[in-house]
């Protein structure tokens, strides 16, 4: 007989750094992310918790967001979220749109349950592509004013697609032109620039993300430093990144462009985070604010 295929009953979760963070209440359609980038910290919780796919299941999800607005008396910090009904992230330890989602469709449904509850959301996510084809919902939700979409691009652009997303996401070159388009159809979007890599992103790099963001119309752009757990120490440095410099950042221009020629061999080979910096790109047109 098939084993019955286990489902992530902690979808809707919370924040630590809630008393702070802007958007701490979240759901993960997914416990895992099968992409599993070189530099994503939240793998490590697949590592000791189990590598399965693990999909939410949507109606229990919307249980708990019924029951949590029902809550008389909220004690915790996610019920006290719930009861007062503030904006969901979709997407927070694993991706949304991973490729899985093309046959399970667990964002779908609880993008549905969503709208119906009239719950506002932000869809974080670098599959882009997979996400278009709930164009009709995203839609729905911004005719209801429930929506912002935050597509990922780190400020490594196509250095960082092939090293550490390893070539498993949508090119940058799509997802550019895919929020160009969100961008004409008006749908409020902000984009993620989670992580910068101190002593492998440069400020060139950096120069460089923030004109060709600007370049289709994005307006603003949230950036994260990255968060070096161990797991992802051990990782970087398997694929030859300098982990002393990341840990203690470069200090000199020489160290600076270092981390430039590191780059470029390791392509041609083959938890810091504590600052958030919102960087607002120049533009002359209006047009709505993303809430995160
Ligand atoms: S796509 Fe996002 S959530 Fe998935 S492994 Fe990469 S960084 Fe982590």
């Amino acid at each position: 007989m098939k084993k019955k295929e286990k489902t992530y009953g902690a979808a809707v979760s919370v924040r630590g750094d809630c008393l702070y963070c802007p958007l701490p209440l979240s759901i993960d359609t997914y416990f895992n992310c099968i992409t599993d980038c070189h530099h994503c910290y939240s793998r490590r919780l697949n590592r000791t918790w189990g590598m399965d796919l693990r999909p939410a299941d949507p109606d229990q999800v919307r249980r708990k967001l019924e029951n949590g607005l029902k809550n008389k008396n909220p004690k915790s910090s996610l019920a006290w979220a719930l009861k007062h009904k503030k904006t969901l992230r979709l997407g927070n330890r694993t991706d949304p749109y991973q490729k899985a989602e093309k046959k399970r469709k667990i964002t779908r449904q609880v993008m549905r349950h969503l709208i119906d509850l009239d719950w506002e959301f932000v869809v974080q996510t670098k599959f882009l592509d997979n996400m278009m084809r709930d164009k009709d919902l995203i839609f729905e939700a911004a005719d209801k004013d429930l929506i912002t979409v935050m597509p990922v691009i780190s400020p490594g652009m196509e250095k960082d697609w092939e090293i550490l997303e390893r070539k498993r996401t949508p090119t940058i070159e799509t997802r550019l032109e895919i929020i160009k388009e969100l961008i004409e159809l008006e749908i409020p979007l902000g984009v993620n620039g989670e992580p910068f890599i101190p002593g492998f992103h440069t400020a060139k790099d950096f120069r460089q993300t923030i004109q060709r963001l600007a370049d289709v119309g994005v307006e603003s752009y949230n950036i994260y430093n990255l968060h070096l757990n161990d797991h992802v120490a051990k990782r970087l440095h398997s694929i030859g990144l300098p982990i002393e410099r990341i840990w203690n950042g470069p200090r000199t221009p020489a160290e600076n462009s270092a981390a430039d020629s590191n780059a470029d061999l390791i392509r041609s080979r083959g938890s810091i985070s504590r600052d958030c910096v919102v960087c607002k790109l120049p533009s002359n047109k209006s047009r709505p604010q993303p809430h995160a």
